[in-house]
């Protein structure tokens, strides 16, 4: 799958959170502050953070996940996730560099924090559901050929 698809799958980045969402928090996202389940939104503009309105808390849906302080895109992240793990031998820094545009350095820290996390089983799970992501791009594809 070519990073170009990744872009078509998503949209923009707001539906590569949307679906990191639904996996991160399968039984629904809780307030980590005062475990409040319901009156949680998302903040205007800021697809990443949400705010409880019963503590008033905000905080990032990202939080506890080595995407919690990166500024890069999430449709980037689950490329490089998806290279990873269903390439026969990975992918390098340089090619996850040539391949999407992003700087050599941006590459190598990625594909380390990667690794490092592969070891946590939380962690590894996440990566697990966005490797299915190439699979539903073609049944969704063949589905649109179709109609
Ligand atoms: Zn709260």
């Amino acid at each position: 799958m070519l990073y170009k698809d990744f872009e078509e799958f998503f949209p923009n980045d707001a539906a590569a959170i949307a679906y990191f969402i639904n996996i991160q928090y399968p039984d629904g996202m809780v307030c980590p502050h005062c475990g409040e389940k319901h009156l949680l939104y998302q903040e205007l503009g800021k697809p990443k953070h949400y705010a409880c309105k019963r503590c008033n808390n905000h905080f990032s849906v990202m939080r506890g996940t080595i995407f919690e302080n990166s500024s890069t895109s999430m449709r980037m992240w689950f490329y490089a996730i998806n290279a990873k793990l269903n390439g026969k031998k990975g992918i390098s820094g340089r090619q996850l560099q040539r391949e999407t545009g992003v700087t050599y350095k941006c590459a190598w820290r990625m594909l380390k924090l990667i690794r490092t996390a592969m070891g946590y089983e939380q962690e590894r799970k996440m990566f697990e559901a966005i490797a299915e992501i190439g699979e539903m791009y073609w049944v969704e594809n063949h589905q649109k050929t179709k109609t």
